[in-house]
């Protein structure tokens, strides 16, 4: 403890000292693991989802090969956003659609979408500041997100606010990486326990539908999962390095270590680093039972609604079992149901998906 503690204070002066909100830290950016795999067609049925575990109880699952889990994740993890985002190309927008992306690679984004991700960067540079690092490992490229990590939940403890925190661990066997919008610690009254928070931008001043905030609402559980198995249980280093093939005596190099050189941190190695990140999680608290979701405006920024929710376990884990299934296998990707088939006319896969084609024939027939 005394270790970490003067390792933060040596990083202290290098950071922001006041506790408003739009004081600059030093940030690394951390870019997406590479998928490796080549795709193929829909895997043959298997067993079914394991039961919810935990970090500390892991089978060291591994996908069959020919999931799309085993196909474009089994390096980088599946991310919390692939099962849970409501936007195009994501799961929850539609599984078929999310497929075909997959497997053939993603249309362009929409002026919507770069609207959403530029908000996101100007609230991150709010509270840090943003620097490009070159690498070329994959050790280097990991080093730096627990690097962010690191550094995000030093100014969560001094500033009481982090943004663009990145976090890793396992949910339902499977190992996942996710990056919570913001975290804060309200220092007026409460638990002061740290409270996650998501903001999503949109187009016209309407409220979102349920299903929408149905699954902001599963993204910001499973952040708040991943979250408190990180600062509560120990960290499943050996199954880590042995899950994402790491080596963890590589020694840093290039940008990564002039960076941690510069928080004048004696860090040679990923596992100097990694040890680090434990040290640092185990600072910090399991977070608050309240979670919120923001919803503001992409023209103006004007705040349309704040939504406090509780936590609630054992639904979360019935959603992700569910996003698994697909991932792992066990059953094919679903289409969009009945009532939301007005997402097609926006799909650039429709001319080749059967849903569509069959919606298309039906209309011919009964026309
Ligand atoms: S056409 Fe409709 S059902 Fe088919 S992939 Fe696109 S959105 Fe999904």
């Amino acid at each position: 403890m005394a270790f970490i503690e003067a390792a933060l204070a040596s990083v202290r002066p290098r950071l922001a000292s006041s506790a408003c909100p739009s004081s600059s830290s030093r940030f690394a950016l951390f870019s997406s693991l590479p998928s490796i795999l080549p795709c193929s067609s829909v895997p043959p049925t298997s067993p079914g989802p394991r039961s919810f575990s935990t970090s500390g109880d892991i089978e060291d699952p591994v996908p069959p090969r020919s999931s799309l889990l085993g196909q474009f994740r089994s390096k980088r993890g599946l991310s919390v956003t692939d099962i849970t985002s409501t936007r195009h190309y994501y799961q929850e927008w539609c599984e078929k659609q999310l497929e075909f992306s997959l497997c053939r690679g993603k249309p362009k984004r929409t002026d919507a979408m770069k609207a959403g991700s530029d908000r996101h960067s100007q609230l991150e540079k709010e509270v840090s500041e943003k620097m490009e690092l070159h690498f070329e490992t994959i050790e280097d490229s990991w080093a730096i997100r627990l690097m962010n990590f690191i550094i995000g939940a030093h100014n969560l403890l001094f500033e009481g606010i982090t943004r663009e925190l990145p976090v890793v661990g396992v949910i339902e066997g499977v190992w996942m990486v996710g990056v919570i919008d913001e975290i804060r610690i309200s220092r007026d009254g409460g638990a002061g326990l740290p409270m996650l928070v998501d903001t999503k931008t949109r187009c016209k001043a309407t409220v979102p539908s349920a299903a929408q905030k149905r699954n902001a609402r599963l993204q910001l559980m499973c952040y708040k999962y991943l979250w408190d198995n990180l600062v509560t249980n120990t960290f499943p280093t050996e199954h880590f390095f042995r899950h994402y093939e790491l080596n963890r005596q590589y020694t840093l190099t290039g940008d990564v270590k002039k960076y941690i050189d510069s928080l004048e941190l004696d860090l040679k190695t990923l596992d100097d680093v990694l040890s680090h990140f434990r040290r640092t999680s185990s600072l910090l608290s399991q977070s608050d039972e309240q979670l919120l979701l923001r919803y503001e405006l992409q023209s103006d920024q004007s705040l349309l609604e704040e939504y406090y929710f509780p936590y609630d376990s054992s639904w979360c884990k019935k959603q992700v079992d569910k996003g698994l299934e697909f991932w792992l296998g066990y059953r094919e990707a679903s289409f969009v149901p009945e009532d939301e088939k007005w997402k097609c006319k926006f799909c650039a896969f429709a001319s080749d998906c059967p849903q569509s084609v069959t919606s298309s024939t039906n209309r011919t027939r009964s026309r």
